[in-house]
């Protein structure tokens, strides 16, 4: 089956209250789309949405270019796996693997060959007669992406797949997710995360939730270089956010003005990323009073205080960094200084 997903302007309500609000968006066959957002902005609603397990209130959902929006999920032929795994523990791993393709009436003399393949896709194969409670927890969501791919979806749904991992077996787990997708280039998969590192890395796009609301949607790099909104810039990086005028006259803060790349029609709020602003005299100079110096071992968090606004710059580790009420002078380059457009996100 061939990928790609698409929303229709797709609307779920819950007793009266709309958590998913008329989203529209499309996934590329073979592309990697992260939904990304805090708690409760509707990521898991609109991932079960596709998936058939919760049914819209208007909008459609197609997969493959097929509108799915009144199929039952087992003939959608997408592959899902969630944080919590979701193993029959009665039942050996191969047979966790098969179940999809029983349900799915596939040939007796057919299952053993997809369960084998699956298994080696993840790394599983020697683990065919375990039980789960004899796996680890990472062992065990393998075995749950093995079950999810052995169907060979078109479309492959992760509800926060590494969530229940501790951080090392995460990062393991991320690059073998990156594997996985480059020995299934023609699969499309939706990847629900709360967790700006996993979609950074992963996803050829990202999607930026908030408040049942699509914010905005691109590339990691675009939504990191150039976010359109406050909510994106603080929630896809760390960002320095100031408020400033925009006037005929041309961008200030406070008495300085600033160079910046693009002016945006009644902007109002500059950003910054703080590994982008550098100490010392430079273009778009500020000064101010330090009011915190983190070490981060390969780097150093300044905080200053500039006219009543935090300024946080990341620098390389410093032999002598300024001290607490120093008075610093801070400075970045007018192409890494991007205008905000008012009121996006603020919906
Ligand atoms: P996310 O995945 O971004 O954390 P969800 O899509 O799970 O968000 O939830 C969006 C909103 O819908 C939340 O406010 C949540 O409480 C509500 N919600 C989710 N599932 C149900 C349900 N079965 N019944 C009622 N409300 C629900």
């Amino acid at each position: 089956m061939t990928g790609g997903i698409r929303f229709e302007s797709v609307t779920v309500a819950y007793d009266g209250t709309v958590v998913l609000d008329a989203l529209d968006l499309t996934v590329e066959p073979g592309e990697v789309m992260a939904l990304l957002g805090p708690s409760g902005s509707g990521k898991t609603t609109a991932l079960r949405a596709v998936a058939g397990f919760v049914r819209p209130v208007s909008g459609r959902v197609f997969l493959g270019g097929r509108d799915v929006t009144d199929l039952p999920p087992y003939r959608r032929g997408v592959g899902m796996v969630v944080q919590q795994y979701a193993l029959f523990p009665h039942l050996r791993v191969e047979d966790n693997v098969a179940f999809g393709l029983k349900a799915q009436k596939v040939a007796r003399s057919e299952i053993r060959p997809r369960v084998a393949e699956a298994l080696e896709l993840t790394g599983m194969a020697e683990y065919g007669r375990r039980y789960p409670r004899e796996l680890s927890g990472g062992q065990q969501q393998r075995v749950a992406i093995a079950r999810a791919l052995a169907i060979r979806p078109g479309v492959l749904l992760l509800d926060e797949p590494l969530s229940a991992l501790d951080a090392q077996l995460r990062s393991g787990m991320l690059s073998e997710l990156a594997r996985l997708h480059r020995e299934l280039p023609d699969v499309s998969i939706l990847y629900v995360t709360h967790d700006q590192v996993e979609a950074l890395t992963l996803a050829d796009r990202i999607a930026v939730m908030d408040k049942a609301r699509l914010q905005e949607c691109g590339t990691p790099r675009e939504l990191y270089r150039a976010p359109r909104s406050e909510f994106t810039a603080g929630f896809v990086g760390s960002a320095n956010l100031l408020p400033v005028s925009v006037g005929e006259r041309g961008v200030f803060f406070g008495e300085q003005r600033i160079e910046v790349r693009g002016v945006v029609e009644g902007a109002a709020t500059l950003c910054v990323r703080p590994h982008l602003v550098g100490l010392g005299a430079g273009p778009n100079q500020l000064s101010g009073t330090v009011s915190e110096v983190q070490w981060r071992g390969a780097t150093h968090r300044v905080s200053v205080e500039v006219d009543g606004h935090r300024v946080m710059a990341d620098v390389p580790e410093l032999k002598a960094p300024p001290a607490h009420g120093d008075v610093v002078t801070l400075h970045f380059a007018p192409e890494d200084a991007t205008l905000l457009a008012v009121g996006v996100g603020h919906e």
